[in-house]
């Protein structure tokens, strides 16, 4: 018989609730046993949908349930920490949603208990590595065919946000994702960065700034902008250029039919992340829970990848207001995650 993890989820809001229906309807090898979340009525509503356990807000609980081998996390950002501390203490598989931690001391505390435990138990939930288009990317300027990559041109606009929303949480929640995928892509270290505030947008009116602009300089040289809009009402709006020396390499707009009509070639541009990025969080959790079966232990974006974000997020808030390049300094990186 095929064996199959059984996880629980603790947070059943937006993003938790769309990865319990993709693992119990989409992954092979998994199933999800038991949910919970901060607001017990929402664990309870989730885990009456599809016949499981619900902890309600019992959480700590939930991890510590024997039949649960696997906890993943999709509560708020100043959670993780403590809930991926305490799948570390029962030394169960960890799925972490972005960011690993509010910062990059935090992130340490991880990296220092999985070392003690002396395995790699934590995979933090950067899926853009399993979307096509940025794949197809990472190939091509992996395989040298266009030379050193020179410089990166990125932009992450969405069309909102909820309330409670800061200024740092453009940097450390939503263009944490470029953080990653731009030194994923280059397979380079950051070396130096700053944030800058340019004219502002009318279209945000709840006090934090947009847009703002991060500027990267990685340890080859490399330099890097990411324009970071958290409120442009028009659409979630993900791109990404590459410069090589001998060409350039562009992220794909999605799959999208283009219609023309009107004297007009149009096509339709997404405003939901869960539908932008669907295909790579199926292949995401798919590949998890196959690795996890294969090998015993995650392959994907690791704790030390959660900790080199964090770093630089750190950093870039940092900066704010100084009108400076400011450090970027990592600890050494321990052999577990060479
Ligand atoms: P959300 O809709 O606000 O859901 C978060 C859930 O966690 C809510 O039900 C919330 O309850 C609950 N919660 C709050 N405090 C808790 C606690 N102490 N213990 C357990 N549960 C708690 O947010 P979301 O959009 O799903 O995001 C959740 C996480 O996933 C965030 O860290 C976000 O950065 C990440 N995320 C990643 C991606 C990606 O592309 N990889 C996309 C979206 C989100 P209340 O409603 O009562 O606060």
């Amino acid at each position: 018989m095929e064996k199959v993890l059984k996880i629980g989820i603790i947070g059943c809001g937006a993003i938790g609730k769309d990865h319990c229906r993709r693992i119990i309807e989409t992954v092979p090898g998994a199933t999800v046993v038991a949910v919970s979340d901060y607001v017990a009525a929402a664990a309870d509503d989730t885990a009456a949908k599809y016949g499981i356990k619900s902890y309600g807000n019992d959480c700590d609980g939930m991890i510590k349930d024997p039949e649960v081998e696997a906890v993943v996390i999709t509560s708020i950002d100043p959670t993780h920490h403590d809930y991926v501390m305490k799948t570390l203490a029962e030394e169960k598989w960890c799925f972490c949603e972005k960011p690993l931690s509010q910062n990059a001391a935090d992130c340490e505390d991880i990296i220092k208990r999985e070392q003690e435990i002396g395995k790699r138990l934590v995979q933090v939930g950067f899926m853009r590595h399993y979307d096509r288009g940025y794949a197809e990317m990472k190939r091509i300027i992996d395989s040298g065919e266009l030379g050193a990559p020179l410089m990166i041109h990125a932009c992450h606009r969405n069309v909102s946000q909820p309330d409670g929303f800061q200024t740092e949480m453009g940097v450390s929640n939503v263009a944490i994702h470029e953080l990653d995928i731009c030194r994923w892509l280059l397979g380079d270290e950051y070396k130096s960065g700053q944030v800058l505030k340019v004219r502002q947008s009318a279209c945000s009116t709840k006090g934090y700034d947009n847009p703002q602009i991060v500027l990267l300089e990685t340890q080859s040289g490399a330099r890097i902008d990411v324009e970071v809009q958290v409120a442009d009402a028009y659409g979630y709006d993900i791109q990404c250029q590459v410069v090589c020396e001998k060409g350039t390499v562009n992220l794909p707009d999605p799959y999208a039919v283009v219609k023309r009509s009107n004297a007009t070639r149009s096509f339709p541009i997404l405003t939901d992340w869960k539908d932008r990025f669907i295909e790579a969080y199926d292949i995401e959790l798919t590949h998890w829970v196959k690795t996890l079966e294969e090998k015993g232990e995650p392959d994907g974006p690791s704790a030390w990848d959660g900790y080199a974000a964090c770093v630089a997020a750190d950093t870039l808030n940092r900066s704010r207001g100084t009108n400076q390049f400011l450090p970027i300094e990592m600890m050494d990186k321990p052999a577990l995650y060479k």
